[in-house]
């Protein structure tokens, strides 16, 4: 059976969310792994919305009044993040907000970065302080630099850094080379 047809199973042939039974698709609610439990099934206009924030119309989203009771983890959280979008302008999303109680694991979920970008580790210089691509940052002690055959000199700042999936390693450009230094040696500049 489709991930499609289970959730038309699962909904009675409805949106999820508004209950409109025309132009029903199936939505991955990120980070998703494409399965029924992490989908939900919408009609068009609720896709349109979800989509393009631009194209919000508070009026339409009133039926979260109903679905956010929804059973489904799936649709909790998409009726958590919606209500979160709303919020700063529509008080009546925010009362709904502070009634909707969800599990601590689906809480994540709903918290959890959107578009299924994997969750990463900062990369944080040896005070703690977050380092971004690009920043410059300073070497707070002298670090032989293996296969290079120099030092980096403790003060020396390297500008533009570009991070590296692993958090305690950054990459910079030390006497016109290109170097792994370990974040835990640097401060932000
Ligand atoms: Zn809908």
């Amino acid at each position: 059976m489709s991930v499609k047809d289970t959730l038309m199973a699962r909904s009675g042939g409805r949106c999820e969310l508004c209950g409109s039974e025309k132009e029903l698709s199936v939505l991955e609610v990120q980070p998703s792994d494409g399965s029924a439990e992490k989908s939900i099934l919408v009609c068009r206009v609720c896709r349109e919305q979800i989509e393009d924030p631009s194209e919000m119309d508070p009026n339409h989203w009133h039926c979260l009044n109903e679905s956010m009771w929804s059973t489904e983890p799936a649709v909790q959280v998409t009726a958590y993040r919606l209500l979160k979008r709303l919020a700063p302008t529509e008080g009546w999303a925010q009362d709904l907000l502070d009634m909707l109680y969800l599990e601590p694991e689906v809480q994540a979920w709903a918290e959890a970065e959107e578009q299924g970008v994997p969750e990463r580790e900062p990369t944080r210089d040896s005070n703690g302080t977050i380092l971004q691509e690009g920043d410059s940052v300073t070497i707070i002690k002298d670090l032989d630099v293996k296969g290079a055959g120099f030092t980096a000199k403790r003060g020396t700042v390297v500008k533009n850094i570009h991070l590296t999936d692993n958090p305690e390693q950054i990459e910079g450009r030390v006497n016109g080379v290109k170097i792994v230094l370990l974040s835990k040696f640097l401060k932000k500049a």
